[in-house]
């Protein structure tokens, strides 16, 4: 989501007149895009945030916005109180607070008679070639903002915002100019994206807008994450199952194995409801790949409770598996509740664990699939070799003189790793 935030805030800058450039020196605005989702996300941010004071100190006309999950959706004063060196503030999702403050600020130095100056700034004077502003074959499409679920250890819901659904037309219209500037695959984001549409008038779902979408020439892949197992409804498993575009992988979150941790995440769902879940998808969706998030530490954990996590892991063999130790976030029920008494020494011993559990699980999925044909998106050059990923999203190499960017390649696996695969072009 914060990806895609901010390629929707670049590009509204180049609309501007604005050029990316690659070293924060040399700016004359830098946005921060921030995630708070952990303790350790928001250090980061804030680390960062620092170290840019020292170039607005150097270059006081520098205009640094802060955005995202660390401002927040709601007004916030204290925040702005403790930066004053941060010009613009801005919400997750929406850069319209840098762009009303860039233009007042142009306005005004053009009538400061710096016009000359100001005007080239704004045309931007050398335009990339197309193909270079972050031209992207695969883009992603939020069409569900902020969240309402609130499950007792996230921030998501306090700093996006309660669930809003994006009407259809937009998201469609969106897709089509996408596909017509040659993007080949889509990604639809949500916090609970299988919850589409159900704020909606007329409640328009997320099997309906796959069905729509699947109808745009030019798109040939479409994928949509993350998704809640209790709105993985049978229709929509058999909507993807069903349309060639849908890509067979789905980011479906567990988080933990054990029924008491489950219940006090407040998840709304048993292990057991899990367990099935994944194998209606298997019997479903023929070659499905399934990623799932962990946490491990959660409040209160016991030994036996993450070995029912470990178990459930080993037992479900996913493909993926995002792991992370609890964080206590403000204001969320977890930490006005709950105390985290597990020790860092212990989250990390559990996460280790399961950290090797999947390395070698997926090194198998993986080894499993040597000699096999596979169907490549490339999306990018990395290291004189390029690189895309499969249908189910696992990431292969190829070797080739040929330009293959935003190509969809047959590919022979030849070799295999824990994180990744060589391919060769056929
Ligand atoms: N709404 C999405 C994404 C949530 S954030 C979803 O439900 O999947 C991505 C992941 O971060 C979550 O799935 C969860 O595993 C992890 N996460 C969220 N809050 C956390 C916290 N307080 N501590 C540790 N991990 C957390």
């Amino acid at each position: 989501m914060n990806v895609s935030d901010s390629q929707r805030t670049a590009s509204a800058l180049e609309k501007l007149g604005y050029t990316s450039i690659e070293r924060a020196e040399q700016a004359d605005v830098i946005v921060l895009n921030t995630c708070v989702v952990r303790q350790s996300a928001e250090d980061r941010a804030l680390g960062r945030l620092y170290s840019l004071r020292k170039l607005k100190e150097k270059n006081p006309g520098l205009v640094i916005n802060l955005m995202g999950c660390l401002v927040g959706y709601k007004d916030n004063h204290p925040l702005q109180e403790k930066l004053p060196f941060v010009d613009v503030f801005s919400p997750p999702s929406d850069p319209t607070p840098l762009l009303q403050y860039l233009q007042r600020k142009n306005d005004q130095e053009v009538f400061q008679q710096d016009k000359l100056k100001m005007n080239a700034y704004l045309d931007g004077e050398l335009p990339l070639p197309e193909n270079e502003i972050g031209k992207t074959f695969s883009a992603h499409i939020p069409v569900v903002y902020g969240c309402s679920f609130a499950c007792t250890y996230c921030i998501i819901p306090y700093r996006r915002g309660s669930e809003q659904s994006r009407p259809m037309e937009d998201i469609l219209s969106e897709a089509a100019s996408l596909a017509n500037q040659g993007v080949r695959e889509i990604t639809l984001l949500g916090q609970i994206v299988d919850r589409y549409g159900l704020d909606l008038p007329g409640k328009p779902d997320l099997p309906l807008l796959l069905n729509e979408l699947h109808r745009i020439n030019g798109l040939e892949r479409i994928r949509f994450l993350t998704s809640h197992p209790n709105w993985m409804t049978p229709e929509l498993i058999d909507t993807v199952s069903k349309l060639p575009k849908v890509c067979e992988h789905i980011e479906v979150p567990t988080q933990a194995g054990n029924n008491e941790v489950l219940r006090r995440m407040k998840r709304g769902y048993t292990a057991e409801d899990y367990r099935q879940l994944v194998q209606l998808l298997r019997d479903r969706i023929e070659g499905v790949s399934i990623a799932t998030d962990i946490i491990v530490g959660f409040p209160g954990e016991t030994e036996a409770q993450f070995m029912d996590t470990y178990n459930l892991m080993e037992e479900l063999q996913m493909d993926v598996a995002h792991l992370a130790r609890y964080s206590t976030r403000p204001g969320t029920v977890a930490a006005r509740h709950y105390v985290d008494d597990v020790s860092e020494q212990e989250k990390m011993r559990r996460f280790r664990m399961l950290e090797n559990l999947q390395a070698e699980i997926s090194t198998r999925i993986h080894q499993r699939m040597l000699h096999q044909t596979v169907e490549v998106l490339i999306d990018e050059k990395h290291k004189m070799q390029w690189k895309g990923r499969t249908r189910t999203n696992k990431l292969v190499f190829i070797n080739s003189e040929e330009n293959l960017l935003g190509k969809i390649v047959s590919s022979r696996i030849i070799r295999t790793g824990t994180w990744s695969m060589r391919g060769e072009l056929i």
